[in-house]
């Protein structure tokens, strides 16, 4: 085949090896976003089965094209209040809820549908300006908050580090999520893209979320 994905498996593999990881205890969700339906298809056929997607509406057109048995898709791009209608009940896992208000508007909807929603809550442990994501002081502070929100199943967090080239300066952020997760008694750690996975694994991923790496670039 022609996706890199087969390379990335082994590669995979061995840093589970490596690191004393059961392969089996991590999820690969392929981001599929700004990849065309032909390479979700391919990918599916060699048993990728788990997707995450930025984009609402790229998602919801990609999720109707590909009625495949199995398919998972996860939401991993911000979601804004006004689109929540249209994605509840369309993925397994929401990785990117970024504030208490949206957390909130989350679970209204759920509740008033009957349905519990499982999420992870999206970090930003640089402070950074331009990313989405909440500081760690607020999601303390809110804590008590998010778990009176009945509809909401919040599994774990996630966290996308600072852009760097040296993979290792996403070690820090790693091990600093883990340790918050730990300490609020969750399970989930969504962390590592193409860049940094290696680093992430060793630091306890539980979902890793790789793009270029298992698809090749992706058409702009
Ligand atoms: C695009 C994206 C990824 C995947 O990035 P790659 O560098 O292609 O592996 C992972 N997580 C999020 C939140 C993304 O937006």
């Amino acid at each position: 085949m022609s996706l890199p994905l087969n390379d990335f498996r082994h590669e995979f593999e061995k840093v589970c090896q490596q690191c004393g990881r059961d392969p089996h205890s991590i999820t690969l969700v392929a981001v599929s976003k700004k990849q065309p339906l032909s390479k979700i298809h391919e990918a599916y056929r060699e048993k990728q089965y788990d997707f995450g997607e930025n984009y609402i509406q790229e998602a919801l057109e990609k999720q109707n094209a590909l009625q495949l048995p199995g398919i998972r898709w996860h939401m991993i791009g911000p979601v804004q209040t006004n689109k929540i209608n249209k994605i509840l009940g369309k993925f397994v896992l929401i990785h990117s809820v970024d504030s208490f208000h949206i957390a909130e508007e989350i679970n209204k909807r759920a509740e008033r549908d009957g349905l519990k929603v499982p999420v992870l809550l999206q970090l930003n442990l640089a402070h950074e300006e331009t990313k989405s994501g909440q500081t760690k002081e607020k999601l303390l502070s809110q804590w008590d908050q998010y778990k009176k929100l009945s509809a909401l199943q919040i599994e774990g967090l996630m966290t996308m580090p600072p852009l760097q080239e040296d993979p290792e300066k996403s070690r820090p952020y790693f091990q600093e999520l883990r340790k918050l997760a730990k300490q609020l008694g969750l399970q989930q750690l969504s962390m590592g893209t193409s860049s940094d996975w290696k680093v992430a694994l060793e630091e306890g991923a539980t979902l890793i979320r790789v793009g270029t790496s298992v698809f090749g670039e992706r058409s702009t």
